[in-house]
């Protein structure tokens, strides 16, 4: 990457809102660079609670947000833009009319336009000063969760009134001994369905106007005291764990020196979601306007509405509203597929990708059927087994209904590909090894089987966009559904297995 580059637009900010302004970039066919400080994708989401459910985003009733930041990272980069990872941008200067100059700790950027999807910044949690909390901080007293396993079988406090703490006190309620949540006002702050959900577990909830007077323990939490603070009434409860959640602080840092109108630490945009500078766009939870709601899902409209807006900015002619992603070409999507499977586009054909396929799925069956005798553990065995089993129907299906269709014309594709290319693509996809000798670990077993569903459900969901009729690409969704549906057996296995 020259330093003298310059780039249609640049993301600052490698959040859920930044990522998915990458992928608009990639579809509108903007030359993109996003530029993210952490050493990692996903923002608050990576940073504070990747292994939170998250309810509120559309087309997913519940997922991790771990699984929310993989999916967009391989939705984002899929038209290969730059990516800056660990480099905190210092700088932003108009350097003539055309383009915007981007000081990074790494290095100079060139931008026609700009987003900025920088959050709320440099984010610090904030803390409670409970006499002997946080000396037991990592012993037992927690301000973020990364690993839900931590609070198996524990008694655990949720201190907080907010949707943080009350999704946790949901989501650890079956893993843990016991949960308690202590809020210290006189109104909860989170959603009231959540609220209900709290109600109507079997979550201890002492509210309103508890709070901790202070922590027992020397090594590790041993215990907490109560108060009540109207009442002043205290008692004691032995604890093994506490959750903090009571907000963090947010520091715009470098950002607040570039000339943007600021209001309360937000980016002020209007309903362009362009800032006071011209060409300079905000987009999630670091901009404020009449009508802002700090939630993934708005952010994603905001980022969609500057990245489009910018393209039109960058040349007029340009329409600011795109094309449907589901009109994209079908050669794009060709495109797409060989762009997973590491090749240079000759041609392809969804015969030859439905071939492909049925030989992953064959080598998945294989593996499988050999892999279970010898993990030593019942219910991997008894899993494998069963999923043995499917991907022999899976393998039928391909056979006796998908590839017929291909032959005799009925789905068509969007492009040709050869048979040498073919024969590359199964090289450049990892399959796991059924022929390995010896007895195999489950936990690796079961890497294994995840590592191959999960390329077969991406090559079959990107086979699917690139098939028609729909009956066509409908055969290959279902595929990657069957295929989803193991991958959750083995998350479920992996999990038990790190009890
Ligand atoms: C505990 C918790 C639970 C939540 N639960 C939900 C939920 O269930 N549903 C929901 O919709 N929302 C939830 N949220 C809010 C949600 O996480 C945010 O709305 C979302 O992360 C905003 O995305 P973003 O991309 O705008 O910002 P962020 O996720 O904050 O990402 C911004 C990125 O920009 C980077 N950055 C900042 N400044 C610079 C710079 N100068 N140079 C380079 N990079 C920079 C940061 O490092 C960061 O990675 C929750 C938040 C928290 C804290």
């Amino acid at each position: 990457m020259a330093a003298n580059e310059v780039y249609d637009i640049t993301i600052i900010g490698g959040g859920p809102v930044g990522l998915y302004g990458l992928y608009y970039a990639g579809l509108r066919k903007m030359k993109a660079k996003i530029i993210e400080a952490l050493p990692e994708f996903g923002g608050q989401v990576t940073a504070l609670y990747p292994e939170k459910f998250i309810y509120d985003v559309a087309g997913f009733p519940a997922i991790l947000g771990r699984d929310l930041v993989k999916e967009q990272v391989e939705q984002g980069l899929q038209y290969d833009p730059t990516v800056c990872l660990g480099e905190k941008v210092l700088e932003l200067k108009r350097v003539d009319d055309d383009h915007f100059q981007l000081i990074g700790e790494n290095g100079k950027h060139l931008s026609k336009t700009v987003v900025i999807a920088g959050g709320v910044g440099a984010f610090t949690l904030r803390h409670i000063s409970t006499p002997g909390l946080n000396e037991l901080e990592g012993k037992g007293v927690y301000y973020v969760v990364k690993r839900v396993e931590e609070f198996r079988d524990k008694r655990v406090l949720i201190v907080g009134g907010g949707d943080t703490a009350l999704d946790w006190a949901i989501g650890l309620e079956h893993l843990a001994k016991k949960i308690t949540l202590s809020h210290r006002l006189d109104e909860w702050q989170g959603h009231e369905d959540t609220i209900d959900k709290v109600y109507r577990s079997s979550v201890n909830v002492l509210f309103p106007h508890y709070e901790m007077k202070q922590v027992h323990g020397k090594d590790r939490v041993e215990g907490v005291t109560m108060v009540q603070i109207k009442t002043k009434e205290t008692f004691d409860l032995e604890m093994d764990a506490i959750i903090v959640n009571v907000g963090f602080i947010a520091n715009l840092g470098p950002i607040a020196e570039w000339g943007l109108e600021l209001e309360k630490r937000h980016i002020v945009v209007n309903f362009k979601m362009e800032t006071n500078l011209k060409g300079v766009y905000g987009a999630g939870d670091i901009i404020t306007h009449p009508s802002k709601l700090n939630l993934i899902a708005q952010g994603y409209g905001e980022i969609a509405a500057a990245v489009n807006l910018s393209k039109n900015y960058i040349d007029p002619k340009q329409r600011v509203q795109p094309q449907h992603s589901t009109h994209m070409k079908k050669e794009e999507l060709g495109e797409a597929i060989q762009k997973k499977l590491g090749e240079e586009k000759t041609s392809l054909t969804g015969g030859d990708v439905a071939q492909f396929v049925l030989g992953m799925e064959r080598e998945k069956a294989k593996f499988y059927q050999q892999a279970a005798p010898k993990v030593g553990r019942k219910e991997v065995e008894e899993a494998f087994k069963k999923i043995f089993q499917e991907e022999e129907e899976h393998c039928r299906t391909l056979e006796s209904e998908i590839l017929p269709k291909f032959q005799s014309g009925d789905y068509t594709w969007n492009n040709e590909m050869g048979e040498k290319l073919r024969i590359r693509l199964e090289r450049s996809v990892t399959l796991p090894a059924p022929e390995k000798d010896g007895a195999l670990s489950p936990e690796e077993a079961l890497k294994m089987g995840l590592q191959a569903e999960e390329e077969v459900i991406g090559l079959c969901r990107k086979a699917a966009s690139a098939v028609q009729p729909t009956e066509g690409s409908l055969a290959f969704r279902r595929l990657a559904e069957a295929d989803a549906v193991h991958l959750q057996i083995f998350k479920g296995l992996m999990q038990k297995d790190s009890i």
